[in-house]
């Protein structure tokens, strides 16, 4: 495992649990909006090694319910279902894992021990390499979502709306798209762009017309 990062403690990232996060390093994708770019790339700073988080999730236990990972892309972590299961049958944590399912083998591999994800979809599925500057990263992403949606996982679907890339007809064609795979609610998250790191600047959410379409499909939930 690379970690690029370590968050000991949060309540908003496993619905109803106490977790910590493990940041794992690298991804396969570019966002535009990418709200963690310092962990993309494969080769950076690891903040801590495997070994100092195992020793800090041993003493965690019992009082941390769940271990998420996020990142940059964990799927990109070759040791990641051992980890995972590990961590859940030798310390007893549940498992989070916020992911764009974009290496559908390994997506596969890992739906069997998470016990939640938080699967992004970035937009169309067609229309991916918009967003993430990747050809055809779309075709896995859809994969690993329609693995997700026949599996018994718990999960929650969320899309990142930057309106310089995501048109309406996008939003409601994903819209379509979830109901039609008995997706019960979306979640749509308001997009901020780092500057240097520095300043947040926050883009628009869908207008009221929009989500007034949107609601009429599916139960959309706005997060900001
Ligand atoms: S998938 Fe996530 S980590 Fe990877 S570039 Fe996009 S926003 Fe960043």
């Amino acid at each position: 495992m690379k970690i690029g990062g370590l968050q000991k403690f949060s309540i908003l990232d496993y619905p109803g649990k106490v977790s910590c996060i493990v940041f794992c390093r690298g991804c396969l994708l570019k966002c535009h909006y990418c709200h963690n770019k310092n962990l993309q790339n494969f080769s950076g700073l690891e903040e801590i090694t495997e070994d100092e988080l195992m020793n800090f999730l041993a003493n965690r236990k019992g009082l941390l319910d769940a271990v998420v990972f996020s990142g940059g892309e964990p799927l990109c972590q070759q040791d990641l279902y051992h980890f995972m299961f590990h961590m859940k049958h030798s310390n007893g944590f549940l498992i989070g894992l916020h992911t764009s399912g974009c290496i559908y083998e390994q997506f596969l591999k890992v739906l069997d021990v998470v016990d939640w994800i938080g699967f992004d979809i970035k937009t169309e599925f067609e229309d991916y390499e918009k967003i993430t500057q990747v050809p055809n990263s779309g075709d896995q992403a859809l994969k690993s979502f329609l693995a997700l949606v026949g599996s018994k996982a718990n999960f929650e679907v969320r899309t990142t709306y930057d309106p310089r890339f995501i048109t309406d007809n996008n939003m409601i064609n994903v819209a379509k798209f979830l109901a039609n795979n008995n997706v019960e609610r979306w979640i749509i998250q308001e997009c901020i762009l780092r500057n240097n790191g520095k300043t947040n600047e926050k883009l628009s959410l869908p207008n009221k017309n929009l989500i007034t379409k949107l609601n009429k499909i599916i139960n959309i939930e706005i997060r900001k």
